[in-house]
């Protein structure tokens, strides 16, 4: 090491999914080590970063194992208990996000009141024990677990007591709590995304409009087509409020449902997000990017879009005899569209499952829509033999 200059820290980041995964292309270009620890053998992150333990993220002993000589410690999911996240902001270690902050991405009930005391606006909500309660709360109305749930797991639609029986069986077998919501009449689902350091700097990217098919995410546009530029700034300004009243360090992403009166706030995540999966290619620094210098408190890199548009379209497994193809796909896809960015995820397809995204951006919406909604259903083998 010559004289003066430090050695990149290490990050640890804990979970070995898609998001990890694409974490690890910045942090090469920055020359920043991660470390990984992954639940199985050969996961979509320990594929690509070498320095990767396999183990259980519940247990205490292994999480000290991984962060051992690291300055910082992430997350690809928010699932690691809060106790344990305690007891490693305890050892020196920075958590980021914190455990009081990550709180808030685990457990609806604790981000509904942190809503409701900053005044944004929300769903109207209660916790619900029972049937009975979620008559009081009145009919239809959505039932969510306060934890646990993702891509539409743990939510269900209520018209009537007998559609009730489902969460409360949840709750019965796994002891989570119930929230009941109004069943909102959104026009469109948007996502506020923005980037914080532990000193405070933030940057928030554009306003995007998300598409949700069967719970999970399924399309991006970036920015939001005709996205009222009130709307726009009211979703700016209230995720980065939520960012700073919340001391979250890292990306935050708020899912937002759009109505005529404005915003309303439908869930936190801390940590780099699907909806985010279009600044890989479609804005100035990635998402990515931005949570690997947020939480070793470096300065921030612009969140500004390169291109008039970008569309993101998810890669969904398929049946098993639907005729996916991932790296199969490459020639026609590659040919068609030499433009088109292409993100897989070292997965196994299987029905419904997140394989891969495209990344389609350029000055016309249009052709930014149709070139990655063909990309993505000539990956997930919704196009048969069609090549054009
Ligand atoms: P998850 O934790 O699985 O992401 P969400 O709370 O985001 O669950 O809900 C999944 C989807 O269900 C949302 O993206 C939205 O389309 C729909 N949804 C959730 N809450 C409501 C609500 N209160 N009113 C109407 N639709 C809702």
């Amino acid at each position: 090491m010559s004289p003066g200059s430090e050695s990149a820290p290490t990050i640890a980041v804990i979970g070995g999914g898609q998001l990890a995964r694409m974490m690890a292309e910045p942090a090469a270009a920055l020359g920043i080590p991660l470390r990984l620890l992954a639940e199985a053998p050969g996961v979509s992150a320990s594929q690509v970063i070498p320095d990767h333990l396999v183990g259980d993220y519940t247990d205490l002993a292994t999480l000290h194992r991984v962060v051992s000589g690291c300055r910082v410690v992430t997350f690809d999911h928010e699932h690691v208990p809060t106790d344990h996240l305690h007891a490693l902001a305890a050892d020196g270690v920075a958590v980021r996000p914190g455990p009081e902050a990550l709180v808030h991405a685990q457990d609806k009930l604790v981000m509904r009141a942190a809503v409701d005391r900053l005044g944004i606006p929300q769903p109207r909500h209660r916790e619900v024990a029972d049937v009975a309660d979620v008559a009081d709360f009145g009919f239809p109305c959505v039932l969510k677990t306060a934890r646990g749930g993702y891509d539409g797991k743990g939510v269900w639609f209520v018209g009537t007591p007998d559609e009730c029986g489902p969460a409360f069986e949840v709750a019965a077998r796994t002891g989570v709590r119930i929230l009941a919501e109004e069943r909102v009449d959104f026009d469109r689902e948007l996502s506020a995304l923005v980037a914080r350091s532990p000193s405070g700097q933030a940057a928030a990217y554009p306003v995007v409009q998300s598409t949700q098919r069967d719970g999970i995410c399924a399309e991006v546009v970036a920015p939001a087509p005709g996205l009222d530029p009130a709307h726009a700034a009211q979703a700016q300004e209230l995720a980065l409020r939520i960012a700073r009243d919340l001391d979250v360090t890292g990306i935050l992403a708020v899912e937002l449902f759009e109505t005529a009166d404005g915003v309303l706030v439908n869930e936190l995540a801390m940590r780099p997000h699907n909806t985010g999966h279009w600044t890989q290619d479609g804005a100035v620094t990635s998402q990515f990017e931005n949570h690997l210098r947020a939480v070793l408190d470096l300065p921030l890199g612009s969140p500004l879009a390169r291109a008039p548009w970008t569309v993101m379209v998810n890669i969904l497994g398929g049946p098993a005899d639907s005729g996916g193809r991932l790296y199969d796909g490459y020639p026609h896809a590659l040919a068609r569209d030499p433009r088109l960015r292409v993100h897989l995820y070292g997965k196994e397809p299987r029905p419904g499952r997140k394989v891969g995204h495209v990344n389609a951006y350029g000055d016309d919406l249009q052709d930014c829509l149709e070139r990655a909604r063909h990309a993505a259903a000539w990956f997930a083998g919704d196009l048969g033999d069609e090549s054009e």
